[in-house]
């Protein structure tokens, strides 16, 4: 199957793309690695009239550290998220995560910023940067502005981008050194999106959890920052009786839909698993 027919536009900066954007308005849409795009336009589920292809900003490239911030550009790819030796030390959690997304032909080209751009529940990045409280850089004609991730999801597909708009970068707070993180992801095969998945970051001060950041992926119409079972960790041990509080508040959130990967009865149980074994990994990993 092949895309409908389409105008090509090849910008070199990020002013230039946003220009392009206002002057051919809501026909236009941006194209970052194009593996959700792309097939989106074969099944003429999307049929832009124009495609702004980002991959000659190289403003959007990168992965820079500023104190204890980082700041990706968003035409980072999965595969340079992988290979970045400071954030596998600093951050590894991001690792983790680009490593079970899809499979390597996919992260060579899929990006960061087009995964929480795209607004698909089943994008695992998204549940990721509300785990890490992260801020959205988006640029257009009128000037630029910054988006919480947690503010930024309305609805599957529905995000707060406007038209014209471009996500520059995605900038967030390291987590404390020693922290412990894990995110676990339920797939019926390699290569799928997740039938549940869960991220969690935990904080230990003299053996007691001090702070607890956790998020679902797949298991309603936007990621879910699971708020409750945080707090149901936060000043705890993490002993046995604090994991069974955090994964029942969990589980209380969700509203995933009945499909192929299975009734929603048990995709929300499946949630329960993965935010339990995410914490049972990220305890020990906890300084
Ligand atoms: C077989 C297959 C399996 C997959 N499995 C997974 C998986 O397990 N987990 C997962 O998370 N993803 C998965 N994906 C999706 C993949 O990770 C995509 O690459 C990703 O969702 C989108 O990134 P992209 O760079 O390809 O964006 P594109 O497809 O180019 O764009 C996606 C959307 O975001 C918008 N967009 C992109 N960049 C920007 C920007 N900078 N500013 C504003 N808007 C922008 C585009 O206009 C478009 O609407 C899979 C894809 C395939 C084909």
């Amino acid at each position: 199957m092949i895309p409908g027919a389409f105008d090509y536009h090849r910008p070199a900066s990020i002013g230039d793309a946003c220009r392009l954007l206002a002057d051919l308005g809501d026909e236009a849409r941006v194209v970052a690695g194009g593996h959700s795009l792309i097939p989106m336009m074969k099944l003429r589920m999307a049929m832009p009239e124009h495609l702004v292809d980002l991959r000659d900003i190289g403003e959007l490239k990168g992965i820079c550290f500023d104190g204890n911030q980082v700041v990706i550009g968003a035409m980072t790819t999965q595969a340079d998220v992988i290979a970045s030796p400071e954030l596998a030390e600093k951050c590894p959690i991001l690792r983790e995560t680009a490593l079970q997304i899809a499979d390597p032909q996919i992260r060579n080209l899929g990006t960061l910023g087009g995964n929480v751009a795209n607004g698909d529940p089943g994008n695992d990045m998204p549940a990721l940067m509300l785990a890490l409280n992260a801020t959205y850089e988006i640029h257009n004609a009128g000037g630029q502005r910054t988006i919480a991730a947690r503010d930024f999801y309305e609805a599957a597909f529905f995000t707060a981008l406007q038209d014209g708009d471009v996500l520059s970068a995605i900038r967030f707070d390291l987590p404390a050194p020693g922290h412990g993180a894990s995110y676990h992801k339920q797939k019926r095969k390699i290569g799928d999106y997740a039938t549940a998945a869960a991220a969690v970051i935990l904080e230990m001060a003299g053996g007691t959890c001090s702070r607890a950041s956790i998020a679902l992926t797949n298991v309603g119409d936007t990621p879910l920052h699971a708020e409750a079972a945080e707090a149901a960790l936060a000043g705890t041990p993490v002993d046995d009786a604090a994991i069974a509080a955090a994964r029942a508040a969990a589980t209380s959130i969700t509203a995933p839909a009945s499909d192929g990967r299975g009734p929603a009865e048990f995709r929300t149980f499946v949630t329960g698993v993965m935010v339990e074994r995410a914490i049972r990994d990220a305890r020990p990993r906890a300084a």
